[in-house]
């Protein structure tokens, strides 16, 4: 048999076997559920034997807990990985199926908000891609985060329900289920040898059981896990039936089932719910229990824990792996507190992520110490000790021990407890590191300078380049060779190619076409028509104050009024573009999204605008969405308040596919201007220092930018009537701006407006931005979350890469 005969047999069976249905009976969702198992059952093979190798040459293996991962689709970049994705698109195509259907039957898994969640998928490709042996562990929510849907202009959010037709991913592992558990009483009971015991008594207890989603490195054998923790009851627990009241069995089984029900949607603002803290607890306290018990099968005792293993933090929410993992060490297997603190801090690393005040977490203490009982003594004592520590070092220093404390005031500070039980603490983008260590965390940095690390943060170029944007993939490949794309640093010699004319209009034609594909999704979707020749001006992200969508459509609006007094005044034709999610309780965020979709009405259908400007608000912004935009933008919107944006990975996306960006000095965006140079990026705005020296001294005053008449024009028309929109709708939002302009909108609007001009000028001389898209795309592969992960392994982790087999399988490479 060829090939394709035998693909075209197996394909066949797998239908018959799987759904008990023949190939022509089945519908598209059938044939994606069939080609995702096939594939499935290759990926297995390569999962136990790299389970095998890292079990047997006992290397030191990397867990990483978070509380989201936001993985997006899995086919399409599990065939790339697995390097059968043109052979199954042949094979495939000579069944007369088109493998891009197949690949959108898939749910997104949008088990994230944002930036943090989109990070961490982003490590684990990257992580299995480069040999290393580190894992996720995390929470399988039955539902993800909301689908958003406008209606009038306004977001709505409907359940994003993603497992309705199951998820051929993942593998529940029944067998490996473990026991959490919440509330009643804890005793110090003592026993003969003199040492106390702990009784931990009337407790709820809650099965977590694994689902282990297969995490594929690239063309190189090596298959990783993702351990996502559902909660069910347990078989034995007497709540679970009753015989004589059969309803508040039911409801019972719902209160334990709903600590995994749902996502919470709120990105970089902390939530405090008991809810949300039972989520963090249960999937720390079964991931680490997973963890445990593997070791302890191959070793026997915890005495070099630490050696073997290290546990990743992803912001503050797992923290509690820290007294957990006290618990266990002390509790279970009976160590003392200094060798089990030693061991934990020798064991966990942390990533800061955010320095707005908001997203901080802090949980009262009377919720943890009735939720968590043990660990919350454990906590009050991790706490004092550390205050003799900090007494120690500065006796008499009343005021910065109570600073620094992990409980005070009523609350528990968990970035504290994070920075006092790790051996690591590291911020997402230099800058972000450098205020961590001058402002946020000052006193911390002096205590433990040698904590204190940069990881600036990356993206996958496999997903977000190789697979987003295979038209210039393949031009990239023209003209350098394939190494870079396993080493996307030699992405770097297209740097010769800047000036090279015919190479700039090849790349203006992938782009060219990649504009196209986006148009006609919006053709298709929304009934806009758009012009491929205009800029396509892009900003999407979540909706929030910070990031500042506001400032963009404040301008879009003075654009608006230059052009209705003077129709012929000359710009080029422009597409802004909008897409992200708001928090549903973050009323003045809403407003933004509503604001932006008056725009579009008032602008899109004006004939005195003719066509030079548009405005297009893309609903349900998600992985996938983002997988056909960043490849169709020229300029990439990074206008955060500077200093707010801890680091931004959409701004690196947007570079890798030729985007240009503009942006503040923030974040990543600094970094990236360092790579690119001055000349490649459009800059603007205050400083993070001028930013933090105004929050400071109290001394910016908004009202002063009213003399700016075009400013004060686009204030008032936000509540004058101008708009489309009842007249009330945007006075929140236009007394904000006003009144105190947190996020120094006004401040900006003047130097934002310049060089949004600049844009203009620049992207009229063709040539000279080409020239600029070829070096951002060049200078992108130190954006690369191969290069962050390298730097986490080395520096962090301390791993070293466990190559799995010989490629000998291979299809393709
Ligand atoms: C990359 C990404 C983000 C992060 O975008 P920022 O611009 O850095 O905030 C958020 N959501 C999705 C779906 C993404 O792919």
């Amino acid at each position: 048999m060829s090939q394709h005969e035998e693909f075209r047999a197996a394909f066949s069976e797998k239908t018959q076997t799987l759904l008990g249905k023949s190939l022509s009976d089945s519908s598209l969702q059938d044939k994606y559920t069939v080609l995702g198992a096939l594939l499935r059952d290759q990926i297995s093979q390569l999962w136990v034997k790299t389970n095998d190798e890292y079990l047997h040459r006992g290397e030191r293996q990397v867990y990483y807990f978070s509380i989201e991962f936001l993985l997006g689709r899995l086919l399409g970049s599990n065939l790339l990985n697995m390097g059968v994705a043109e052979t199954r698109r042949q094979e495939l195509s000579s069944l007369g199926i088109d493998l891009s259907q197949l690949e959108q039957q898939e749910p997104d898994a949008g088990l994230g908000n944002g930036g943090l969640g989109r990070l961490a998928a982003c490590f684990l490709d990257s992580a299995a891609s480069l040999h290393l042996p580190v894992h996720g562990c995390g929470i399988r929510y039955k539902y993800g985060l909301f689908e958003q849907k406008l209606v009038d202009g306004y977001q709505t959010e409907l359940p994003d329900n993603w497992l309705k037709n199951g998820s051929v991913w993942e593998m529940r592992k029944g067998d490996k289920a473990v026991e959490v558990r919440f509330y009643g009483q804890v005793q110090l009971k003592p026993t003969d040898s003199g040492r106390l015991k702990v009784e931990h008594t009337n407790y709820w207890p809650v099965l977590a059981v694994p689902y282990d989603v297969p995490v594929i490195g690239f063309n190189n054998q090596t298959v990783n896990t993702l351990r996502l923790w559902n909660a069910e009851v347990m078989p034995d627990d007497p709540n679970s039936f009753d015989r004589t009241n059969p309803l508040k069995a039911l409801e019972y089984r719902y209160t334990v089932e709903s600590i995994t029900e749902i996502l919470y949607p709120d990105d970089t603002h902390y939530e405090g719910r008991v809810l949300r803290l039972k989520q963090q607890y249960f999937f720390v306290s079964a991931g680490l229990q997973s963890i445990v018990r593997r070791y302890k099968k191959k070793n026997g005792s915890l005495a070099d824990f630490d050696e073997k293993i290290a546990v990743h933090i992803n912001d503050t929410h797992p923290v509690l792996v820290i007294p957990e993992l006290m618990r266990i060490l002390m509790d279970q297997e009976g160590m003392s507190w200094d060798q089990a603190w030693q061991i934990t801090v020798n064991t966990v690393s942390y990533t800061n992520h955010t320095i707005l005040p908001e997203a901080l977490e802090k949980w009262p203490v009377d919720i943890l110490r009735e939720l968590l009982p043990r660990i919350f003594m454990i906590i009050e004592e991790i706490n004092e000790r550390f205050c003799r520590e900090l007494w120690g070092h500065y006796p008499g220093e009343w005021n910065r021990i109570a600073a620094m404390a992990i409980i005070n005031e009523g609350y528990v500070h968990m970035a504290h407890l994070a920075v006092a039980g790790s051996n690591s603490v590291n911020g997402v983008a230099k800058i972000h590191t450098e205020i961590l260590k001058k402002d946020v965390m000052k006193r911390f940095y002096q205590l433990y300078p040698y904590k204190f690390n940069n990881k600036t943060n990356g993206i996958t170029h496999r997903r977000w380049l190789l697979k987003a944007n295979p038209g210039l993939s393949k031009l990239i490949t023209s003209a350098i060779g394939s190494s870079w794309i396993h080493h996307p640093a030699y992405l770097a010699s297209l740097s010769r190619l800047a000036g090279d004319v015919a190479f700039g209009e090849s790349v203006a034609a992938v782009k060219r076409a990649n504009k196209e594909r986006l148009a006609r999704h919006i053709q298709d979707k929304y009934g806009i028509t758009l012009d491929c020749n205009a800029i396509f001006d892009v900003q999407v992200k979540r909706i929030h104050l910070y990031k500042r969508q506001q400032l963009n459509a404040l301008h879009i609006l003075d654009i608006y009024n230059r052009l209705r007094e003077n129709p012929d005044l000359d710009i080029t034709p422009r597409v802004f573009l909008f897409a992200g999610k708001a928090a549903p309780g973050y009323y003045l965020a809403k407003r933004v999204i509503k604001l932006i979709n008056c725009l579009g009405e008032l602008i899109n259908n004006d004939p005195i605008v003719r066509d030079r400007l548009k405005v297009v608000y893309l609903e349900n912004y998600s992985v996938s969405l983002g997988e056909i935009i960043f490849p169709a933008a020229d300029v990439s919107e990074q206008i955060s308040t500077a200093s707010k944006e801890a680091s931004g990975t959409g701004n690196m996306k947007f570079m890798m596919n030729g985007a240009v960006t503009l942006g503040t000095m923030d974040g990543a965006n600094i970094e990236i201007r360092e790579e690119v140079g001055d000349d490649n990026i459009v800059i603007f705005g205050l400083t993070a220092e001028e930013v933090i020296n105004y929050y400071q001294t109290g001394s910016y005053r908004p009202r002063e930018m009213l003399a700016d008449p075009r400013l004060r024009l686009v204030l008032d028309q936000l509540c004058n009537g101008f708009l489309p929109t009842p007249a009330a709708e945007f006075c929140a939002l236009h007394d904000s701006l006003i009144d105190y302009d947190e996020y120094f909108v006004l401040k900006d609007f003047a130097s934002y407006a310049d060089a949004q001009t600049k844009i203009d000028r620049l992207f009229a001389d063709r040539k000279r931005w080409n020239g600029m898209a070829i070096r951002n795309i060049a200078q992108s592969g130190f954006f690369s979350s191969d290069r962050t992960i390298s730097e986490y392994a080395i520096g962090i982790w301390k791993i070293n890469p466990v190559p799995i087999g010989n490629p000998y399988w291979m299809e393709e490479s």
